[in-house]
């Protein structure tokens, strides 16, 4: 597993809010979908981004796509800084990040072939039709498991599997180092999901792809990520490599996130437990730590005071945001006053 030592690709306090009406004569209100998000993604690695909906993880891979525009902080990739106000940069970005979505029916137009399908970002590459754009949608067809011959097809004549592995293949087209996979499995059936799963493995051993995973799916992030980041809404509540994540736990929306996963025991499915209460308004959020309202562990200081995002002691690459996590933190100068000891 790589350690994200030499990020490829940095955000640094990204944010992301949208204007929504306010009435004829009230200001517009603003809803903050993400908010200071920091996350560091290394060359080959697979970072996942969970979070119940409404968790801001899409409005973050959007933002990284330039799908919609940055309020506040900016990313790093590859040591260039990529900011709100720097297009030029964002251009160059567009190549080298690409993304698969949920819907591989709804992401592919129907009236193109799979040829013009995947020969489409090439060509605004600047490679001219010809043998040598036929030779390379063909090796991509190739790599993602499907014949040749399946280019002059159209979309609705494959199956939901075949059609994301098209979509795959259009997304590495421009032979991108980082694809954004937003819920690449979640519509396809639990039979096909291994097999898309096995290829995106492939693929990233190959071509040493790093992925960002946007998913609520802790099957599919078990099994693909190397990093875990968890958001609830719109921040970064806690992130740890995935064993530490599924064994410990450290923030108790983390917690109940996993707890909320049915298992198989003794040959049954066990429902999961699932969460108390409602993701809240955005527009607006609790006081203090804004999982408060459904937190098992909360205490009167939640409620007043934002937990701070810190590094637990000894865990290279781990961070929580939360003042009672389930893991021992170092006590630093706001935790001894909260208690009113002298600092
Ligand atoms: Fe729960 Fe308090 Fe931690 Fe928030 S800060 S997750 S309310 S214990």
């Amino acid at each position: 597993m790589p350690a994200p030592d030499t990020p490829l690709l940095q955000a640094h306090e990204v944010g992301v809010r949208f204007a929504v009406r306010g009435g004829l004569w009230r200001r517009p209100q603003f809803v903050r979908a993400v908010q200071q998000v920091s996350f560091e993604l290394a060359a080959g690695e697979t970072l996942a981004i969970v979070g119940e909906s409404g968790s801001g993880k899409t409005t973050l891979a959007r933002a990284l796509m330039g799908l919609v525009p940055l309020h506040e902080g900016h990313f790093v990739f590859d040591g260039q800084r990529i900011a709100a106000d720097q297009p030029a940069a964002w251009r160059d970005l567009r190549r080298q990040v690409q993304m698969v979505f949920q819907d591989p029916f709804g992401s592919l137009d129907p009236r193109w072939n799979v040829h013009d399908l995947i020969a489409e970002p090439l060509r605004l590459q600047g490679v001219s039709p010809g043998p040598a754009l036929t030779d390379r949608v063909h090796e991509l067809l190739r790599q993602v498991g499907l014949a040749p011959e399946s280019a002059s097809r159209y979309p609705h004549q494959f199956s939901g599997g075949q059609r994301q592995r098209i979509a795959i293949a259009r997304a590495l087209a421009p032979r991108p180092r980082v694809i954004v996979a937003d819920e690449p499995l979640s519509a396809l059936d639990v039979s096909i999901q291994s097999q898309v799963m096995n290829l995106l493995r492939e693929l990233q051993r190959a071509h040493g792809l790093s992925y960002l995973l946007i998913s609520h799916d802790f099957a599919a992030v078990h099994h693909l990520a190397d990093r875990i980041a968890v958001m609830y809404l719109g921040r970064v509540v806690e992130t740890a490599s995935v064993g530490a994540l599924f064994s410990q736990p450290a923030h108790p929306y983390t917690a109940a996130l996993l707890a909320s996963v049915p298992r198989v025991g003794r040959g049954k499915r066990q429902p999961g437990q699932s969460l108390a209460g409602e993701v809240p308004s955005p527009i607006s959020p609790p006081s203090g730590c804004a999982f408060h309202p459904r937190c098992p562990a909360a205490q009167d200081r939640c409620r007043h005071e934002a937990p701070l995002v810190r590094a637990v002691p000894g865990e290279a690459h781990r961070q929580v945001a939360c003042h009672f996590p389930r893991v021992t933190l170092p006590v630093v100068a706001q935790d001894r006053a909260a208690v009113g000891a002298p600092t």
